[in-house]
């Protein structure tokens, strides 16, 4: 069976963790909520990597 969970697709920008729904959005911060299977961010994703840099140095 497949599961309905997804996840805040912003919740690197808006927490400090993964949030996790069952609805279309984030019950936190309101930002699309998405099918936690693909994940958005790629921990091999070259990109991520540099995004998740930029964002250390903006805090
Ligand atoms: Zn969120």
């Amino acid at each position: 069976m497949k599961s309905d969970i997804r996840m805040c697709s912003a919740w690197r920008d808006a927490h400090d963790r993964p949030v996790y729904t069952l609805s279309d959005s984030c019950p936190d911060c309101g930002a699309d909520a998405v099918n936690s299977a693909p994940a958005p961010f790629n921990p091999g994703d070259p990109h991520g990597e540099y995004r998740r840099a930029l964002k250390r140095r903006n805090r």
